[in-house]
């Protein structure tokens, strides 16, 4: 089934790079606006350097930023892989001991970590770490 983001004959496409949310920090609503366009606008630049006339194609485009995600998540600063996913801290080698007995995690915030993958992967593990309240999982 179509995701009808997109009207017949268009899709959707998205550019994604790394960015901070200091960077968005300080500015008035006018201020945080132009920068977004300005963002924008760079960004569309460079996807033409690399498809060159791809830009002539957009028909509308928005902008998200750490604040953009950090509002509609409540993701504190805006990151949408949970804590630090350094290599270390990553799959199995990252494992959240709950503080109070009965307290299970199942997110991109626990184990193995962030993506949607990631929070599938932790609802199995935890509902499979649940197997005597819920019964068998497979
Ligand atoms: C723009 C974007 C693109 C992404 N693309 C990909 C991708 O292509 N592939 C991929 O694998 N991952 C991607 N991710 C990451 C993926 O979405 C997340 O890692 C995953 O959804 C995290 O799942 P979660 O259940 O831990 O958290 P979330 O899906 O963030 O769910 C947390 C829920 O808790 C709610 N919440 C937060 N605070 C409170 C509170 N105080 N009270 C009540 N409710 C609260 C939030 O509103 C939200 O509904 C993307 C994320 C973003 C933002």
């Amino acid at each position: 089934m179509a995701a009808d983001l997109a009207p017949d004959g268009k899709s959707v496409g998205a550019i994604t790079t790394v960015d901070y949310h200091n960077a968005w920090c300080g500015l008035t609503d006018p201020e945080y606006r132009r920068k977004k366009n300005r963002v924008g606008d760079v960004l569309l630049r460079r996807l033409n350097e690399v498809l060159p006339g791809a830009s002539d194609a957009v028909v509308h485009q928005e902008l998200a930023t750490p604040h953009t995600i950090e509002r509609f998540t409540h993701n504190p600063l805006g990151t949408a892989y949970g804590f630090a996913p350094t290599p270390n801290q990553t799959l199995g080698a990252r494992e959240i001991e709950p503080s109070v007995d009965g307290l299970h995690f199942a997110s991109a915030w626990s184990s193995p970590g962030g993506g949607f993958t990631g929070a599938i992967l932790s609802g199995a593990k935890t509902a499979r770490s649940l197997t005597s309240d819920v019964g068998t999982f497979s």
